[in-house]
Order: structure tokens, then sequence, then C-alpha cells
């Protein structure tokens, strides 16, 4: 049988030991005689899930204790209003600083102008969002209420290969920023950051759980207009329990996370991450048949989109991958082309059958 890889941008490939460990237990989770989706969220088995999953996220991130970890729903859009409803309270005049570097930021932008005055500080729109504006080009507002940026852009497959930090690189200012598609992909400084956020269905488990990582002081600054249930601060003083949060995802997370650890954790992952990229990446470089049109210090990891030299094969190069167990690879519509995504639970093996399927049709159709 043709062993099936999963190239899709999200909701992506999980880890098969997980799905297995899930379809094992589920009618009955460690003897308790109920399916993790029967159980309240308030009983001890699944206080223990949610327990031992936000532990290991924050073992896996070294998420120092001055951060809550918030497990949330409402997606990484959903954090787009939530996100400013909780920090423009203190100071609604204030303005909201972006970096726009494709499809996520821009849409970020539009959703905050909503609550308060937003400023472009870079855009990479010029280059047609293929470059990451480097730290030096960026025009930040002094005092800005915070600097929002999406460090790996799913659509675009552009990522920040820098960090920046709080005090040098925002002039102060909170630093907020979309992780949904690389994180725990690789180290990363939370200190450095000072809200991280992302939906899970990526790089973590399935859609539907949505996670916040607050440095704690920035708690208790929201709007009077924003929900109850979409408070940070109330959202941490119930321990991600204020109303009842999507379970099962985060049972499956959880189950992501000590997969994780078993693999070595985040550093291991993020060598794994490097050689699949590079694999791909070294490829797409060598032929003149595809091409990836991302400047080469901007590239993600995780996303990697790239073009037909002869765009009128894409139809049968996508029928044909998916004859060969390679699926999802088409381009997000936005962009055209076709699209490999290669989050941590693709194996290397699936890059290289990947690879080794573009040059055989390379071949057949030069
Ligand atoms: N930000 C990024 C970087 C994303 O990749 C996505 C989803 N593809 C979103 C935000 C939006 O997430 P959701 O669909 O969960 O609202």
């Amino acid at each position: 049988m043709t062993t099936i890889y999963n190239f899709s941008a999200g909701p992506a490939v999980l880890p098969k030991e997980v799905l297995q460990q899930a379809a094992a237990e589920m009618l009955d989770w460690h003897g308790s005689g109920m399916s993790v989706m029967e159980m309240s969220h308030r009983g001890a088995e699944f206080m223990s899930i949610m327990d031992a999953a936000q532990k290991d996220l924050r073992d896996l991130l070294a998420v120092p204790a001055n951060y809550q970890i918030l497990f949330l729903q409402g997606g990484g859009l959903g954090e787009n209003a939530i996100v400013p409803m909780n920090l423009m309270g203190k100071r609604p005049e204030a303005t909201i600083d972006f970096i726009h570097t494709g499809s996520w930021s821009g849409k970020s932008i539009k959703e905050a102008q909503k609550y308060g005055k937003v400023h472009v500080a870079a855009s990479a729109a010029a280059s047609g969002f293929t470059t990451i504006p480097p730290r030096a080009e960026w025009n930040l507002t002094p005092d800005a209420a915070y600097v929002h940026i999406c460090t790996n852009e799913t659509i675009d497959g552009v990522e920040f290969q820098f960090a920046p930090e709080i005090a040098a690189d925002t002039n102060g200012a909170p630093l907020v920023v979309d992780m949904s598609s690389h994180i725990l992909s690789r180290q990363i400084d939370v200190s450095k950051y000072d809200v991280i956020f992302g939906g899970a269905q990526k790089n973590i488990g399935p859609a539907g759980l949505t996670i916040a990582i607050v440095r704690e002081d920035l708690l208790g600054h929201s709007l009077p207009v924003c929900p109850s249930a979409f408070d940070w601060k109330i959202i941490a003083d119930n321990g991600s329990m204020y109303n009842t949060p999507p379970t099962y995802a985060i049972y499956i997370a959880g189950l992501v996370f000590q997969w994780l650890k078993r693999q070595g954790g985040v550093a291991a992952m993020e060598q794994k991450n490097i050689a699949k990229a590079k694999l791909l990446y070294d490829y797409l470089d060598s032929t003149d048949f595809y091409e990836n049109r991302v400047e080469k210090n901007s590239r993600s990891r995780m996303n990697v989109p790239f073009f037909l030299k002869d765009e009128s094969l894409n139809t049968v190069f996508l029928a044909e991958a998916k004859a060969n167990g390679l699926l999802q690879l088409k381009g997000h519509k936005s962009v055209g082309g076709m699209r490999a995504s290669i989050y941590n639970a693709m194996p290397m093996e699936g890059v290289q059958a990947l690879v080794s399927f573009m040059q055989e049709f390379a071949r057949q159709h030069s």
C-alpha cells in the first residue's frame, strides 16, 4: 500500500503514534469507562489531562513562571480581536504598530482597526511578501500600545529568522506574536515576547484549541467591551476553565506534547525541521522545473510555496502527487502554485518522498 504523506497547511498532519493512542483510548480513557469527549471538564480525570498538557507545554517552551499559559477558543483570527480587546483598556487612544509580512498579519491589521489606531511600521508588500523587513527599517511609533508581528506567514511562506527583543526592538512596547504555524518548531526565548498566540491546528493538535502565552502584568488591561469568555485575566484566574474548554482538542494537544518530549523536545525537533526544509529548498534551487520565490533568508521552514515553471501542468502534478500518496499540495488560492507544509509531525521520509516524486515528474515532463 502507498504510504500517505499529508502536506496540508492546517488542519494538518498529526503524529501517527498520537492518533493510535487516541484511537486505543477512544472508548475508555485509562479505565475510567468514558471517552475523553464524555468527561466533565471539572472532573478529576479531565483536570489531570488539562494540568499535564499545560505543564508539558510550559516545559517544552521553558515558559517562565511570570507567564500564564491560556487555553482558549476562537482560533488565530479570533485572537486578532481578542488581543486588542485585552491590551487597549489602559490607553485606548494609543497606537498599535504592525509589521505587515503577508496574509495573516494583513488580516490582523484589518481587525485591530476596529479596536484602536493602527500604524503599519513596516511592510513587505513591495516585494510581494517574499521578504521580512529588517528591523532597521521598522518605523515604530514612540510609546505604542504594542507591536504585532506574525513570525511565520503560513500562506506566503516567509518566516522571521531573528528573535526581536522587547526592549531593543520595540522601544519598550509589548511585543505580540502570532506563532500559529511555527510554534514548537524551533527554540524561542519566551521572555523576549509579551504575548504569544496561535491556533493549534498546525503544529499542535486539532482545530478548536487556541493557545495564548501572556506575561502576567499584561492581564487586567481589557477594554470594557471585551467578552468575559475572552478576557485573559478571567481565563487565567479560572485556570482556562471559565467556560467549557475544547476538551478533546486539549487532550490531543497533550498527547502531542508528550510525543514531542519523547522526540527530544523542541531543540531536537528544530534540527529535524532544518534538515527537512534544507532537503526541499535545495532541490527547488537546483532545478529550473520548479521555483520558490521567497528571499533565501526569509524562507519558512514550515510552509514551502513553490511553482511549476509551466503552470499548465499544475492539475496533472496534483493528480499524480495524490496517486503517489502525497496529499494536499495545492497552494493557497491567493498565491497559487503549490505549497508543502512540513510541520513537526511530517517525517523526513515524507519530504524525501515528495522530492523523489518531484524529480520524477520533472524528468517525465521536461
Ligand atoms: N495566523 C496564522 C499564521 C495562520 O496560519 C492562521 C490559519 N491558517 C491564522 C492566523 C488563522 O487561524 P484560524 O483559522 O484558527 O482563525
